[in-house]
């Protein structure tokens, strides 16, 4: 039985997550022995009332709430268990790296992400990772430790799952290319007039997927898009040359890879977070899912398009970052993660994100070695400097 900590259970992927571990651990109708998931650590910001209800139902050993009040209220609400409280970044670390799991999955938003991933790949864990910023900012720590240490990098990240997948049996045929599908976010064929006017709850909408405000913001930006371009380059280890986005309104196929002879392998299925989840939680193994089948005479026509790098500011930005490699990433995301904080809090336009990674870019650190010291320090850099600008 697989035994799993699972960070950040409270948010789109977490809970979806533990949709997916109820129906492999409980739901009868497969062999449930072979894909069990048993919970043992569960990690939150503050949403304590869900985590409360989420340590009931899962009896993990321990529970980890990073805001201190929280955490105090949670070791309360739990007084009648044997459920371990901790709180904090410490906290984190340590759920994370819980000595009884083998598999940390990191669905935490953000760049605290990146603390808690390293420990739970130092304790030789295997990382199923939905949080993409870490492997951003991050990706030569987070590649040379996954290999210091043989353990399993599994992508959560739908287009992801679908390139790791699209690369199975390709024996050591090396990939020429990874055609990267974006679905182009709600603001897709605007004027820069029209982006100009768009409030939050505007970019709060995308047209196919439901996720955490964070991510649905950098899905209107495509800052998404960049950021999963070299989320690619570090996982399957291409340069960022050979990562082509392409725009793909319907979200069927979620990647594709081509190969020497020009032969394009592609994963299709329809817009549920569910299948990559059990994927990464099963694999090599696959099981039933409540996914819906996908019926391609339904949909019909699947469309294809080259993105707009002029209007959406942030996908050139992070293709920029890539290629310059080094701290470039980590400052253009952190600058990126203060700039959709500011968004949200209604302090600058949504244009404005744009113009904040691409003057990131410009000014970024092109030091090409860095330790974990130097990743923080140009996070709150960037932070800095996405502040400044207002
Ligand atoms: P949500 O905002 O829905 O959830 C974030 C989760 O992280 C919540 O459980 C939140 O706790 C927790 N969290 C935030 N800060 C901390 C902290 N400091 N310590 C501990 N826990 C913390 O985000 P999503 O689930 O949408 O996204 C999570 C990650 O997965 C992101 O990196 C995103 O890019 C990636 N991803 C998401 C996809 C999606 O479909 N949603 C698809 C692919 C990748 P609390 O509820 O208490 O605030
Ligand atoms: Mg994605």
């Amino acid at each position: 039985m697989k035994k799993l900590s699972l960070l950040g259970s409270t948010g789109s992927i977490g809970t979806q997550t533990l949709n997916v571990v109820r129906r492999l651990s409980r739901d009868g109708g497969f062999p449930v022995n072979d894909a069990a998931v048993k919970i043992v650590a569960l990690s939150a910001h503050s949403n304590i009332e869900l985590l409360e209800a989420q340590a009931r139902e899962f009896e993990p050993e321990v529970v980890s709430v990073f805001d201190e009040s929280a955490a105090k209220a949670v070791k309360i609400k739990l007084a009648d268990t044997n459920i371990k409280v901790l709180s904090g970044i410490s906290g984190l670390c340590e759920a994370a790296a819980w000595e009884s799991a083998d598999t940390t999955l990191n669905s935490v938003t953000g760049m605290i992400g990146l603390r808690p991933t390293l420990e739970a790949i130092s304790a030789k864990k295997d990382i199923a990772l939905a949080n993409k910023e870490t492997l951003v900012a991050a990706g030569a720590l987070v590649m040379a430790a996954v290999k210091e240490n043989s353990v399993r990098l599994l992508p959560v990240d739908s287009e992801h799952s679908a390139i790791f997948q699209c690369l199975e049996g390709s024996h050591d045929n090396k990939l020429k290319k990874i055609l990267l599908t974006a679905s182009g976010g709600p603001f897709f064929g605007k004027t820069p007039a029209e982006l100009e006017e768009i409030k939050p709850q505007d970019a709060l909408k995308h047209p196919n997927w439901s996720m955490g405000a964070k991510i649905t913001i950098d899905s209107a930006t495509m800052m998404n898009k960049g950021l999963e371009v070299i989320e690619a380059a570090w996982l399957f280890g291409v340069p960022v040359e050979q990562v082509e986005v392409l725009v793909h309104r319907e979200s069927i196929v979620h990647s594709m890879v081509e190969f020497a002879d020009n032969s394009v392998i592609a994963q299709l299925g329809v817009p549920d977070m569910g299948i990559p989840i059990q994927y990464a939680l099963t694999y090599p193994e696959r099981f039933p899912s409540p996914a819906a089948e996908l019926d391609l005479t339904e949909i019909g026509n699947l469309t294809f398009y080259k993105p707009d790098y002029n209007n959406f500011k942030c996908l050139p930005a992070c293709i920029e970052a890539g290629r310059m490699g080094g701290l470039a990433p980590a400052m253009v995301n952190g600058a990126n993660e203060e700039a959709v904080r500011l968004f949200l809090e209604g302090r600058i336009s949504f244009a404005a994100i744009g113009d904040i990674a691409e003057e990131m870019v410009k000014r970024a650190n092109k030091r090409e070695t860095y330790a974990l010291e130097d990743v923080l320090e140009a996070d709150e850099e960037a932070r800095g400097f996405a502040r400044s600008l207002i």
